[in-house]
Order: structure tokens, then C-alpha cells, then sequence
């Protein structure tokens, strides 16, 4: 997984393109169950461009080795920043609960 990003910078251009932070157990414990539309991503139609990556505001999409993106279900909220930002519109949200026909 291409999620480990160097934690000593020495300057701004030495910076990683993405978050830091790392999906983990918190107080809260796993944040997914919060969700009410789950991403779903198409890999017939996925580019593998890496932006839903860089743009998850939760870090739980990780990348394979040739840059397929993974979404962590367990601490995703659903939050549908993914879905917005994919150049292919590869990503729907579909509602928990609901088929694909009711999907956003
Ligand atoms: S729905 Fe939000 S939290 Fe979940 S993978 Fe997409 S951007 Fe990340
Ligand atoms: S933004 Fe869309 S096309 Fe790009 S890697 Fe993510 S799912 Fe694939």
C-alpha cells in the first residue's frame, strides 16, 4: 500500500501530497458506522489517477501497488468528497440500505 509518507520534511517542497493522519480505532471506535451513503467505486472506468486519494478528508482510501484505490469501510463517513472530486465519475454513493437505483 502506498500510504507511508515521510514524517521529517525539511522544507515545504519536501512535503507529501496527502494527509498524514492514518485511519485508526478512536474514542469513538469505527467511525464508518456513521455513514449513510457508501462510496462505491467502478474499476472498469477508474483511471487510477490518484485523486480520490489525495482528496479523502478521512485518509481511508489507500492505493495498491499500480494505483488502484481502496476505501477503508470501516472509518469512511460518506462524506461523498471522493465521489465530487474523480475526474471519471467512477464513484457513486449508494444509500445504505438501498439499491443501486437509489443512488446518488
Ligand atoms: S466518502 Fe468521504 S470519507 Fe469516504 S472515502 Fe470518500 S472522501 Fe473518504
Ligand atoms: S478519482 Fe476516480 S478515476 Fe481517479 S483513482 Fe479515484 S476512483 Fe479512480
Amino acid at each position: 500500500m502506498v500510504n507511508e509518507v515521510n514524517i521529517d520534511p525539511k522544507s515545504r517542497a519536501d512535503m507529501p501530497t496527502t494527509s498524514y493522519s492514518k485511519p485508526v480505532i478512536g474514542a469513538t471506535g469505527k467511525t464508518g458506522s456513521w455513514r449513510t451513503f457508501t462510496p462505491q467505486i467502478d474499476y472498469d472506468e477508474c483511471s487510477r489517477c490518484r485523486t480520490c486519494w489525495l482528496h479523502c478528508p478521512e485518509a481511508v482510501i489507500s492505493l495498491d501497488e499500480d494505483g488502484t484505490p481502496h476505501i477503508d469501510l470501516d472509518y469512511c463517513k460518506g462524506c461523498a468528497c471522493c465521489a465530487e472530486v474523480c475526474p471519471k465519475k467512477c464513484i457513486a454513493m449508494i444509500r445504505e440500505g438501498f439499491d443501486e437505483e437509489e443512488s446518488v
